[in-house]
């Protein structure tokens, strides 16, 4: 029931209460009255009465004045009980009405304000607040692993953490707080500051951040949450309660962003952010199918030889008007968005095409994303692919990073092996940078590691990162897992790497990431191609790879 639906319903309750009212009042006065213009008539009556006995005959008009006096009371009686019927009922709806309107305005699970009543409530504190000078700071309290609790524990755990969540919440704030929550694991609450001494407020953040990242105990379950909080003040321009959530909610997600567990407060510079990740989120969905996403390719060479040995497929996003725009910009977003697996599908479907005419020994490398590890139907999209392509299984290797193998393992466990069994190879990606484990490196059933560019390009300059490469080739050789090194930008690194071990390697010194064309020019040269085809380019079949990419 809305507050408005609310007020009409009390009023209408209202108004049919006085009808009631008027009606027994009326039969209770008008006895009254009988009582009183008649009461001379009953004392001259109560004498006669009692001069002649109890048992005496009464006068006819006697009779008729007893038998008016026994319904006088009996009238005051029935409307003496009817009042009390009705001001018991009258106690009962105004009871109903009072709590139909505190449900209206509470969530049940956490006791705090729903969001609209906390909307309404904290436009009142801002007026107040700015009638004496004060501040509002809206925090938005975000809890960080809520999901996770609810998947793996079910949802009355789920639904206690909530609980255990709000009373720290409530416990931090001071008693002028307006809270409430926003949505399933989303807080919101609104306090009244001096904007000179905003560190109030942070102190505030810090606590609640603190007491939320201890682990939480429900239900026999010990849930680790955490939670991020954005903060956004009044004082900014920013005067509604709704413009304020806006600003928080950008300055929380932008906590969530630098990594979980802590709070920030809104920044114009935030806002600009957001717009352009609203921008390639858009230009992701409107781009994948019309092909502005295409491979490009880096060559990958034998450090002994300098023989081709294959590519890594790297996507690229050939923007109508920004020109070419390189993945760390669009890959992020397109994993938070949940595009990753259409666009590494579309990319993946061109590379393969454009590839498989070029000689058999060439392989390509495919960097999947975490997220993608996650969809139960991966090895079934790769598969099919390239049977669709015609793309040999044997020339693909597929590069992962350790972060893939936290979330899911056995669901990553079991994709891999799929993708193994069709005879597709797995490689180590950007060992060195992560957790850099030997349990990850048995986890899965790898191929071969690749030496995160980080080490390789500084290899000459510092002795921990040659330490580092070192240590990485010497495992490789025990583990008998080949290592490829990524980052050679120079001879120099090139022999040291090969003194060191390594075999295979790719850069800027064997060539940087190029379009289809460069690579086949390049390929050309070196009598990679066969010569039939040499220079036609399956046009037909990628403009069919755009479409259906
Ligand atoms: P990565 O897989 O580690 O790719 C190697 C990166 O190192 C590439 O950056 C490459 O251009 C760069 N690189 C190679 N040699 C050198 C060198 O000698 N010097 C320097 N300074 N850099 C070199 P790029 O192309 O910008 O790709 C960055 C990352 O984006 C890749 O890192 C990969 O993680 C990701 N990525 C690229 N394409 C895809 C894709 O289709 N799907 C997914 N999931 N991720 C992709
Ligand atoms: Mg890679
Ligand atoms: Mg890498």
């Amino acid at each position: 029931m809305s507050d408005q639906q609310g007020e009409l319903h009390s009023a209408d309750g209202a108004m049919t209460r006085a009808r009631r009212d008027l009606v027994v009042g009326g039969v209770l006065i008008a006895a009254l009255v009988v009582l009183a213009l008649s009461g001379w008539r009953f004392i001259g009556f109560a004498e006669r009465l009692l001069g002649h006995g109890s048992n005496a005959q009464l006068a006819a008009g006697d009779r008729l004045l007893l038998s008016g006096l026994l319904l006088n009371l009996a009238l005051i009686l029935f409307g003496w009980r009817r009042y009390r019927d009705l001001a018991a009922a009258t106690t009962q709806h105004d009871l109903a009405a009072a709590r139909a309107m505190t449900l209206a305005r509470i969530d049940e699970l956490t006791g705090f304000l729903n969001r609209r009543a906390m909307a309404s409530d904290g436009e009142a504190l801002i007026t107040q607040a700015r009638r004496q000078g004060k501040a509002i700071a809206l925090l938005i309290i975000d809890l960080d692993h809520f999901k996770a609790v609810n998947e793996v524990h079910g949802h009355l755990a789920g639904d206690t953490v909530l609980r255990a969540a709000t009373d720290i919440i409530r416990r931090a704030l001071p008693a002028s707080a307006v809270a409430g929550r926003l949505d399933g694991d989303e807080f919101a609450a609104l306090l009244p500051f001096d904007p000179r001494h905003a560190g109030a407020i942070d102190s505030i953040a810090d606590y609640i951040v603190s007491a939320l990242a201890q682990p939480l105990i429900a239900r026999g379950v010990t849930a680790h949450i955490g939670a991020s909080i954005g903060i956004a003040r009044s004082d900014e321009d920013c005067q509604t309660v709704e413009a304020l959530l806006r600003r928080a909610n950008i300055a929380m997600q932008a906590a969530k962003g630098s990594g979980r567990g802590r709070h920030a407060w809104f920044d114009t510079s935030m806002e600009r952010e957001l717009i352009s990740r609203n921008l390639i989120e858009a230009g992701l969905r409107e781009g994948i199918p019309i092909g502005q996403f295409v491979p490009y390719y880096e060559p990958q060479v034998d450090l002994e030889t300098n023989a081709l040995l294959g590519f890594e497929v790297l996507a690229r996003w050939e923007h109508p008007t920004r020109g070419v725009i390189a993945p760390d910009n669009f890959i992020p977003v397109a994993e938070e968005c949940g595009l990753i697996s259409e666009l590494s599908i579309a990319v993946m479907r061109r590379a393969f095409v454009e590839a498989r005419d070029w000689a058999p020994t060439l392989s390509l490398s495919v960097n999947i994303s975490p997220a993608q590890l996650r969809d139960p139907w991966l090895a079934q999209k790769i598969v099919k692919l390239l049977v669709e392509t015609g793309f040999p299984a044997n020339r693909l290797e597929i590069e992962i990073t350790e972060s893939s193998l936290f979330q899911n393992l056995p669901l990553a466990q079991s994709i891999v092996g799929s993708l193994k069994n069709q005879g597709i190879r797995l490689a180590l990606d950007d060992f060195g940078t992560g957790y850099s484990s030997l349990a990850h490196l048995r986890a899965l059933p790898f191929d071969r590691i690749k030496i995160d560019r980080s080490f390789v390009t500084s290899i000459n300059k510092d002795p921990e990162s040659a330490a580092i490469v070192n240590a990485i080739s010497k495992l490789g050789e025990s583990l008998n897992l080949p290592i490829t090194a990524e980052g050679i930008e120079d001879g120099d690194i090139r022999d040291r790497l090969r003194d060191m071990g390594c075999h295979k390697g790719q850069g800027w010194h064997f060539g940087k990431p190029m379009t289809v064309t460069a690579t086949r020019r390049m390929l050309a040269e070196r009598g990679l191609l066969p010569s039939a085809r040499g220079s036609a380019a399956p046009v037909d079949e990628i403009r069919s790879a755009r479409r259906t990419g």
